[in-house]
């Protein structure tokens, strides 16, 4: 590819999303002739903007804007629109994230793009850049091109490798200021339900609970194993319809999609719409007292046991390690 790919880098609580430097790698196998990163923000961006120059970016554009610091789809999409106006990049590489799932459509939209959500591979065969997307709740991938540019693409975190880091690399940052007029929203509070330190969608463990963990001390249990692990906790929606868990940790066809290196799921009976969520894991370990559960069928190992006892032990045996 001639043009230039456009990486559209998500930061969060200050800091950039790993998924950010995936978008890089999902970028640069279009072989284009530069990886523009932007970067949206009401400000504090130089720091995210060095570490994209580290791991390879060729360019970084810097977008501040007292209406950019909480995301609005309005807000964005006037930014981005204007962003591609300037640079006219061939693809557009979003986080499959909340914000990359609610922008990138819109942009795709108003640019009169084709676009390709949740990838979950791009890779180049025989001259041509394939990617690979799952379909049917996780059962099935398929395989799509871009005919046209420009395009558009939305990549699930955890799933390309990330760019080499280079201590010294640094890239050229420039400041665009952008024009948002009429916007129709602007965020006055955001409110944080759950407090845990690592982010689910990222996490590199996830520690999930169902409806067996039976309330709140089951999933202080799971916790306290997830803090061991330096992971994050995830639950069923039987948990969270239960109210044993909050909605924002929901994993499945209807919550969050993860696929850390362990996911360990207890008292969690394996419906496909759950699965459809982390069936993608690289290692699934199941705790479930039903030796017939059908967790145990994606598990690469399985638990039959009480995850009241189970898990003590597990936390026990961890901290020796
Ligand atoms: P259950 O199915 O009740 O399973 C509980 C399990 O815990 C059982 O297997 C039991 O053997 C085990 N258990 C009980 N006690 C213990 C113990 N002490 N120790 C160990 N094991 C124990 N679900 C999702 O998770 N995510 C979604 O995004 C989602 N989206 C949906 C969308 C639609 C349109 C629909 C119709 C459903 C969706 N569901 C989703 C719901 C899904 O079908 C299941 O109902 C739900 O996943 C069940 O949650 P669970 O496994 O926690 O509960």
């Amino acid at each position: 590819m001639a043009g230039k790919a456009l990486v559209v880098a998500e930061v969060k609580g200050g800091a950039l999303r790993q998924v950010a430097l995936e978008a890089i790698t999902a970028g640069r196998r279009f072989e284009p002739s530069e990886v523009i990163a932007v970067l949206l923000g009401a400000g504090g961006l130089d720091e995210p903007a060095a570490a994209l120059g580290r791991r390879g970016a060729d360019r970084i554009v810097i977008v501040e804007h007292e209406s950019l610091g909480a995301y609005t789809p309005d807000a964005y999409l006037q930014a981005l629109l204007q962003v591609v106006e300037r640079e006219a990049p061939e693809v557009i590489v979003f986080g499959h994230t909340a914000i990359g799932r609610d922008v990138a459509p819109r942009l795709a939209a108003r640019l009169g793009a084709g676009m390709v959500s949740d990838a979950v591979d791009v890779r180049s065969e025989g001259g041509e850049v394939r990617i690979v997307r799952p379909i049917y709740a996780g059962k099935a991938f398929e395989v799509r091109t871009f005919t046209d540019r420009p395009a558009v693409l939305s990549i699930r975190p955890n799933n390309l490798p990330l760019p080499d880091e280079a201590a010294g690399r640094t890239a050229p940052v420039e400041r665009l200021a952008v024009d948002l007029k009429d916007l129709r929203s602007i965020v006055r509070e955001v409110v944080k339900k759950t407090a845990q330190g690592v982010d689910l969608a990222e996490a590199r463990v996830v520690v999930a609970g169902g409806r067996g963990t039976k309330g709140e001390e089951g999933f202080r249990l799971l916790r306290e194993l997830a803090d061991v692990l330096g992971g994050a906790v995830g639950a069923s929606r039987g948990a969270c319809d239960a109210g044993y868990a909050d909605y924002a940790l929901q994993i499945g066809q209807t919550g969050k999609v993860v696929t850390p290196d362990l996911y360990i799921a207890a008292g969690i009976s394996g419906a496909i719409q759950h699965l459809a969520g982390m069936s993608g894991s690289k290692v699934i370990v199941a705790i479930n007292k039903d030796p017939e559960a059908p967790i145990f069928q994606v598990a690469d190992y399985g638990i039959v046991g009480d995850l009241f006892e189970v898990v003590p032990i597990l936390i026990e045996e961890f901290k020796k390690v």
